[in-house]
């Protein structure tokens, strides 16, 4: 399995293959770049079918991890763990602190939270043996989840993309259609009924679908349905890939602006969303307000007010992209990375 010549290799400064026959542990942890600060990035336990499978979803999540840090303006780097087991099966404490101790070798270069798969249950089992954990409750907060800030975050990222895309300061009355209702998106669909917004909401989960849907008075349809939905808007926040050639062409939306990571099932996407004039929010920008949360718990000046302020730049940030996209005519998921990039390649 070739590593330095991976696909997605992309000069990660260190990539650890770690084993622990007792308890079956098998994980990669990839870091890419910790030029702003330590590598920050969540746990992901999947089962994987093949390592090579594991490897390239590691690197490409942790890559995405430094530009996501860099943009959101924090004093981290990227990186990201997985471990290769079933998390509704295979966890057990033991797994999770021989993480943890693998975690720990790394003297701080990588710090783990949550993500898909792994809990806050989770966080504390690997707590047991490193300090190098985000992500759990810390000044009096009832629970280290960071799904409301991140709502929160695509939230004032949805109003930058509507102000740019469809030339509007308020949402009263624009269409948005929301791909996944979980943690993320139930939480931004609230924050969007308030403001006005008509919803049309799908899941795969029929059952949390039609809660949300009677709570807020949307709209529900099938997830085949939502590329269809007659909307200003089209929000992923289900999995990544999501905005495929097929969902591209069939949208009727000006803007896509959602929570899921890795949006763009190709590089090329951007480029026709941009040819069909629909202005695209680049994920990791829209996305970053979990992580800015997890980042301000590290500190001992925590403060709710300034970590709402701090996430609500995510908006500002957009807002130039969005400008020098339009000024160099190119799609704003490419003038994001070269930001990012200024960014992190040019830390002393
Ligand atoms: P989640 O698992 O709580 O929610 C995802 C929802 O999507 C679930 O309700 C699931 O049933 C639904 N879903 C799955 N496949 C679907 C499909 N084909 N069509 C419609 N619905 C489908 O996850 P989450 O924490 O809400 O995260 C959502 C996305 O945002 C993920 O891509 C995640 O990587 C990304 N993200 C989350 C955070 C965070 O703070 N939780 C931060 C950054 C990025």
């Amino acid at each position: 399995m070739p590593v330095f010549d991976h696909d997605e290799f992309d000069h990660h400064e260190q990539v650890v293959f770690g084993s622990d026959e007792a308890s079956g542990l098998r994980a990669i942890i990839a870091i890419h770049d910790t030029s702003r600060g330590p590598a920050l990035g969540g746990l992901r336990i999947f089962p994987y079918a093949s390592d090579r499978e594991a490897l390239t979803d590691v690197l490409r999540l942790s890559r995405g991890m430094t530009y996501k840090s860099a943009l959101a303006d924090l004093p981290l780097g990227g990186g990201k763990a997985v471990i290769i087991a079933d998390p509704r099966h295979d966890k057990s404490p033991d797994l999770l602190r021989a993480m943890g101790r693998l975690i720990d070798r790394l003297g701080g270069a990588y710090i783990t939270a949550e993500d898909s798969g792994s809990s806050e249950a989770d966080m504390r089992h690997i707590a047991d043996v490193t300090d190098h954990v985000g992500g759990l409750p810390r000044h009096g907060a009832a629970s280290g989840d960071p799904s409301p800030f991140t709502a929160w975050g695509v939230f004032c990222a949805l109003k930058s993309a509507v102000r740019h895309g469809l030339g509007r300061d308020d949402l009263d009355g624009v269409r948005v259609a929301l791909q996944g209702v979980g943690n993320v998106g139930a939480h931004l669909a609230r924050h969007l009924h308030a403001a006005g917004a008509r919803l049309v909401l799908t899941d795969v989960d029929a059952t949390a679908l039609a809660k949300i849907a009677g709570e807020l008075d949307a709209d529900a349809v099938t997830p085949a349905a939502i590329a269809d939905a007659d909307v200003d808007v089209f929000a992923p926040c289900a999995l990544g890939a999501a905005l495929s050639e097929s969902v591209v062409d069939r949208l009727t939306a000006r803007v896509v602006c959602g929570a899921a990571n890795n949006q763009l099932a190709s590089p090329a996407i951007a480029d026709r969303l941009m040819a069909r004039g629909i202005l695209y929010t680049p994920d990791y920008v829209a996305n970053a307000g979990g992580v800015i949360e997890i980042a301000w718990q590290r500190r001992d000046d925590y403060h709710r007010e300034a970590v709402m302020q701090h996430i609500e730049g995510i908006g500002r940030t957009l807002d130039a992209i969005f400008a020098r996209a339009d000024r160099e005519g190119r799609s704003p998921a490419l003038v994001a990375d070269d930001l990012a990039r200024e960014r992190f390649r040019t830390v002393d």
